[in-house]
């Protein structure tokens, strides 16, 4: 019997399993998914949220605001790239400076500090590339970009080693509450692909399908809708381009087409914002992608394709309801959701794990561990200005000397070494796909998108798992890369 059982190894579970790490429980974290972040965390903005956007009086509001300081300590503590490069939002003309004020206004209620109106001149000062016909923009300071997945992977691998269990490829098919023989409820039964599971208390955090797993336990039934947003990414060759995240005033549709660069020095445009039946579909759309060509070109005239490297898309969990909702069910003890996580969700994951970790710390009474143990260190590895820097050669050798496969490179656009690849699969909740590999190197995401390193980094993944190489997959299911093998009779 697991004290807590995680349903979704999202940010947001991830981040209350590491929380609860802090406790003497026995946790496990399930997903349906073959790795930790293979849902919406993988596949977003990026940005840290100051908070001016979300309707005062809000969870969204509250956890934002909460959210936004502790993603920098968080990001910092876990060594996850992350920056505070600030957020303008743009007003294309005078009429609509007022709606820049009404946001600053907003975010004044929703306690952000830092926000102010800047001239045109001030934004062309810092962002030359922007479009010169703007009238002026509002200044975020509070904002800024984070890894997604890298934050999400750091947080479960540090409840990995804080005794966390992660359970993958583990869907949850049915699930129900015991009643003891005094008709009280009792723990929870979790019917799933890998065998029947018991818990005392059960966390929600299943994305856009939070909703089954709560409406199977809850009579105060929730409808989730997915609303997926599509994205271009460019190469870091011009990724310098821009150094704050640049919006557009939001819409009802939520926050409208940005320009930001990552954190790996690559920019992305986009979101769209369009419901889709299918909450499985993160297909890209010509029709969509042309929008955000088209809308973005506002923010940037300069604009060309011939940087584009690669388009994807993530589903925000969206509640009928517009707002967060996070906390104890009030109809079913030993119950906690954290459901409609659409967008500021990443920004407000480290509040809401605090805080849910909290409540079950206090219905059940639980213990602070003595020997809370810190995160793993980072994947070593040469950053690219390390690798361009001639005053660092005498320690590269001295690494390379040390651990030859340090000096084998097997992805060059990122510059990533059969050492770094050999040490995702070897970490806590390691890599088991390409994709795995991809999130926790950047290995395959750059400029070639993997046509040259791919194989290389099958044979390592094949050999480090000791497992036949025709049998791995890009993203686990029906994902396999190689069908067979040429000359090989079946
Ligand atoms: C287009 C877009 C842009 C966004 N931009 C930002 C941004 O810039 N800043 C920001 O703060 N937020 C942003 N967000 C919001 C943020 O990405 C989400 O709030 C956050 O990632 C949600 O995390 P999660 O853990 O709830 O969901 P997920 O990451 O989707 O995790 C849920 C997990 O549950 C698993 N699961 C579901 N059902 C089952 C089951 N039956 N059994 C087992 N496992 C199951 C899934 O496999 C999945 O891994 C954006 C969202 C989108 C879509």
């Amino acid at each position: 019997m697991y004290d807590v059982v995680i349903i979704g190894a999202g940010v947001i579970g991830c981040a209350i399993a590491r929380e609860l790490s802090r406790y003497q429980l026995h946790v496990l974290v399930l997903d349906q998914a073959s790795d930790v972040c293979e849902g919406t965390s993988k596949a977003n903005s990026g940005i840290i949220h100051a908070g001016y956007d979300a309707t005062p009086g809000t969870s969204k509001a509250h956890y934002n605001v909460r959210g936004n300081p502790l993603v920098y300590q968080w990001a910092q503590e876990l060594s996850v790239p992350c920056k505070n490069n600030t957020s303008l939002v743009l007003a294309f003309s005078e009429a609509d400076l007022p709606k820049i004020a009404a946001l600053i206004e907003r975010g004044r209620q929703n306690g952000v500090k830092g926000l102010r109106t800047i001239s045109r001149e001030e934004v062309l000062g810092r962002e030359p590339q922007v479009n010169p016909a703007i009238a002026g923009a509002l200044l975020a300071e509070t904002g800024g970009i984070v890894s997604p997945y890298g934050l999400t992977i750091a947080l479960a691998e540090h409840a990995a080693v804080n005794g966390v269990e992660f359970r993958l490829d583990c869907q949850v098919q049915a699930l129900s509450q015991r009643t003891d023989p005094n008709g009280r409820k009792a723990h929870f039964e979790v019917q799933s692909a890998q065998g029947l599971i018991q818990a005392r208390a059960i966390v929600n955090a299943a994305g856009v399908f939070a909703d089954v797993i709560h409406n199977s336990l809850s009579q105060d039934t929730l409808t989730i809708s997915a609303r997926r947003g599509e994205y271009w990414m460019l190469d870091k060759r011009i990724g310098a381009q821009f150094s704050a995240t640049l919006f557009q005033l939001p819409t009802d549709k939520g926050k409208g087409i940005l320009v930001t660069p990552t954190v790996e020095q690559t920019l992305i445009l986009g979101p769209t914002s369009d419901f889709v039946p299918d909450k499985t579909d993160t297909r890209t759309t010509a029709a969509k992608q042309e929008e955000i060509l088209a809308t973005a070109a506002l923010t940037w005239p300069g604009l060309r394709q011939d940087s584009f490297i690669t388009s994807f898309s993530g589903l925000r969990a969206h509640l009928a309801e517009g707002d967060f909702r996070v906390g104890r069910a009030p109809d079913v003890p030993g119950y906690y959701l954290a459901a409609g996580m659409e967008s500021p969700g990443l920004t407000a994951a480290p509040a809401i794990a605090i805080d849910l970790a909290e409540q079950i710390a206090s219905d059940f009474d639980l213990v602070l561990k003595p020997d809370f143990q810190p995160p793993p260190r980072p994947i070593p590895g040469f950053s690219l200005e390390q690798l361009a820097d001639p005053t660092q050669m005498d320690l590269l050798a001295a690494e390379i000397a040390r651990d030859p496969a340090m000096g084998r490179l097997v992805c060059r656009c990122e510059q990533v070494t059969e050492a770094q690849i050999r040490a995702a699969i070897r970490r806590p909740v390691g890599a088991r796909t390409l994709d795995g590999i991809k999130r926790r190197t950047r290995a395959n995401m750059g400029r070639c998108q993997g046509g040259f390193c791919t194989p290389r980094i099958l044979e390592i993944l094949a050999e480090e798992l000791d497992c036949d190489i025709t049998t791995l997959t890009k993203s686990g299911g029906q994902s396999r890369i190689l069908m067979g093998r040429l000359g090989v009779e079946p």
